[in-house]
């Protein structure tokens, strides 16, 4: 099969690679039918990811067909349309015992990562019964995509976390994919304004057909005092972080109003600092977290009901033969304007 193969930093390329096996009773073979690209697949090829070594599969987003199951799978058969979650979790280990999947004991965050993912025309995916979901009929297949990671991380690390409520001020620093799945779940809640930061003009232009309330350009504006004047002074209730740098998340330390919550969704390389010397007496929180996906199930439904169009994130398409064109429209998203990046692996029946 074709699989697009991680080969140490700065290094890709798509390989003919054997089938996968099932391994365990527990696991499923997906014969996957579109499949995406995350900033997290850039951060590894940067040599970010040390748990990620080369040889891999990457890709840990995408939807297929079940094509094989094994001995102990009771919930799917061959021929079940299903998501992938990017999130393998067992059900039974402690961590998964509390909704906590991400540090599942024996699955967490490792499609594409410490396995083989979902860039390739198969997948072998553990804990099929407990990572998998099955897709809804009569909604757009191809959306479900942005259910695997960005819609439930937004959500859970963005949202959730940062404790967006009816009336509550919200500041996302950063327009990418993660921030404007955070800018559409934020909206289940009626926050009273929710103001998008970023440098990229288009990303800002997008996130305010999105349904953002006012628009930052960090290129052109002092992001603190604009965050405060729109907050008649008082900072935001909930500053989400979904960049992953230093100068980002101090903005949120300047920018979070007294009580409010700092929810950190960036993935971060390097040290950030923590001004304890202005924050000490501010009551704020501030939250870590890599998602769960446990809301995942919820997030279908309203999808299915029409309150969520995940398909609104996706600007580009292309054929997996041409994988590599498709990293390099995703890397180079101030030019190209990509939000989301669908790889088209097989046909969607
Ligand atoms: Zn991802
Ligand atoms: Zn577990």
């Amino acid at each position: 099969m074709k699989a697009l193969v991680y080969h140490g930093p700065g290094e890709k390329s798509l390989d003919e690679r054997p089938l996968p096996k099932l391994v365990t009773a527990t696991d499923a073979i997906v014969r996957v039918t579109r499949t995406t690209i995350c900033g997290t697949d850039l951060h590894i090829l940067r040599g970010d990811v040390p748990t990620c070594q080369p040889g891999r599969v990457l890709g840990h987003e995408g939807v297929g067909v079940i094509q094989e199951v094994g001995a102990a799978v009771t919930a799917f058969v061959p021929g079940d349309r299903v998501l992938i979650s990017c999130i393998s979790s067992c059900g039974k280990c402690d961590a998964c015992r509390r909704g906590m999947y991400s540090h599942c004991s024996t699955g967490g965050w490792i499609l594409g990562n410490k396995i083989d993912g979902t860039q390739a025309e198969f997948v072998r995916i553990p804990h099929a019964d407990t990572s998998l979901y099955r897709l809804p009929a009569g909604v757009d297949e191809e959306a479900l995509v942005m259910l695997s990671d960005i819609l439930p991380t937004g959500f859970e690390c963005g949202v959730l976390n940062g404790r967006v409520q009816p009336g509550s001020t919200v500041a996302i620093v950063g327009a990418g994919p993660i921030g404007l799945a955070a800018l559409l779940t934020a909206q289940f809640y009626s926050p009273a304004q929710i103001i998008m930061v970023d440098r990229d003009r288009h990303r800002l232009d997008v996130a305010r057909t999105f349904g953002a309330s006012a628009c930052i350009d960090i290129a052109r504006t002092d992001p603190v005092a604009e965050a405060l004047r729109l907050t008649d002074g008082a900072g935001v209730d909930c500053a989400v972080e979904a960049v992953g740098g230093p100068s980002t998340f101090e903005l949120c330390e300047d920018i979070v109003a007294a009580g409010g919550t700092i929810a950190n969704v960036g993935v971060h390389g390097v040290k950030a600092d923590l001004h304890l010397e202005a924050l000490w007496d501010r009551n704020i929180t501030i939250t870590t977290r890599l998602v769960d996906t446990v809301s995942t199930p919820m997030l279908l439904k309203t999808v299915r009901a029409g309150r969520l169009q995940p398909e609104q994130l996706i600007t580009h398409r292309f054929a997996l033969e041409r994988v590599l064109d498709a990293y390099d429209t995703f890397a180079h998203a101030a030019d190209t304007g990509a939000l989301k990046v669908i790889i088209e692996v097989a046909q969607i029946a």
